[in-house]
């Protein structure tokens, strides 16, 4: 398949449809658990569950970049901001994030400057342009955007730039998921492995889910098609008794990853001893933060953040969203309280979360009237 059209082909979807229907065990009942929030969005923006039997049901997992980010984190970043003489950048999604303390658009409304970028070279470009003051960077996301960072910081080194600082939120994918392996609350079939995150990673490092959990693993791409594809060779291999990991997104994920990628995250990153993740809690290992080679840059050093915890809000179930445990609908303030204008938890921020997927697409009445019926 090389152009969009063949990905979305109606004819192939019906057929993978009946296929993945006829290879379903009847009276069994399969959780199957898409960790990427690109896989949720997908899903819901073309309604991928309506095209499975109902014994197949779609787990979302954590792999929202936005939706992981504890509220401490983002009250550090807010402390940051506010400091005199700084220019705070973040992606755009992070600038809704609510911490305990408002948000960073908060805080921005109340006189920090605080400035949307694209990437981490955008924030390097208003350091360049501004030698008199401090330009932070706050950068989130898995593998899959690290090695930007990395290379943004070996760019500001070469240079000699010393106004320029990140504070680094990047996160691993394996500790979640062992994590989500070893939770009494959640008992999964399969993985639909997260295809940006493999672009750098490879398939690899998800070896250790079929050999000491005996689940299968399918690293998917992101179109309808993709995702239906990778269902039905999940549920061949349940069929036939097989666990392994399959690569469905060969066209673009390498089973070894990006090999300069990974170099270049090993020479700017070390692993943090643990890292809070948002209703998941700390989780060892789960995190990078600057090396030793890179500390001048450490905005954590410079700056000399709070560090404090801030509790979720008693309302806010994210983290049992983020876990799989329920539905976005099922939390009490979906779509009341909480909506993308008025976020209460960070799945309902980023159009990778959950909750802001279910919103989006309107797929909560037919969740909730299946539920019902
Ligand atoms: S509806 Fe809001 S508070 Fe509830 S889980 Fe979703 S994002 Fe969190």
């Amino acid at each position: 398949m090389r152009y969009v059209d063949e990905f979305r082909d109606a004819n192939l979807a019906r057929t993978l449809s009946t296929q993945i229907a006829a290879v379903a065990e009847p009276g069994r009942h399969y959780k199957v658990m898409e960790v990427c929030g690109g896989h949720t969005h997908t899903i819901y923006k073309h309604g991928i569950e309506d095209h499975l039997p109902e014994t197949i049901e779609l787990v979302h997992g954590p792999g929202c970049p936005v939706c992981v980010i504890p509220m401490g984190r983002v009250d550090d970043g807010i402390s940051i901001a506010r400091r005199p003489g700084v220019i705070f950048t973040c992606f755009g999604d992070m600038m809704r994030v609510p911490g305990g303390d408002g948000s960073l658009l908060d805080a921005k409304a109340q006189g920090a400057d605080v400035r949307f970028v694209y990437s981490p070279l955008d924030a390097l470009k208003v350091a360049r342009l501004n030698p008199e003051r401090e330009v932070v960077f706050y950068a989130i996301g898995f593998e899959t955007t690290a090695p930007s960072t990395a290379l943004t910081l070996m760019r500001a080194k070469a240079e000699g730039l010393t106004n320029f600082s990140v504070m680094c939120n990047h996160v691993t994918i394996v500790p979640p998921l062992k994590a989500l392996l070893e939770s009494p609350d959640l008992r999964l079939d399969a993985f639909i492995g997260p295809g940006h995150v493999s672009t750098v990673i490879g398939c690899r490092p998800y070896e250790f889910i079929p050999a000491d959990y005996g689940q299968p693993v399918v690293v998917a791409g992101f179109e309808p098609l993709d995702l239906l594809q990778a269902v039905y060779m999940i549920m061949l291999q349940l069929a036939e008794g097989r666990s392994e990991i399959e690569n469905q997104y060969g066209r673009v994920v390498p089973w070894e990853g990006n090999l300069r990628a990974l170099e270049v995250l090993q020479e700017v990153f070390e692993l943090r001893p643990y890292f809070e993740w948002r209703g998941l809690g700390f989780i060892s290992q789960s995190a990078l933060k600057l090396s030793d080679a890179y500390r001048d840059f450490d905005a954590e050093l410079r700056f000399d953040v709070p560090g404090v915890r801030v509790a979720d809000p008693k309302a806010c179930q994210c983290g049992e969203v983020l876990k799989g445990v329920i539905k976005p609908w099922e939390c009490k303030v979906f779509g009341t309280a909480c909506t993308p204008e008025t976020p209460i938890g960070t799945c309902m921020v980023s159009s990778e979360g959950a909750c802001a997927a279910y919103y989006n697409f309107g797929r909560f009445a037919r969740s909730t009237a299946r539920a019902g019926s």
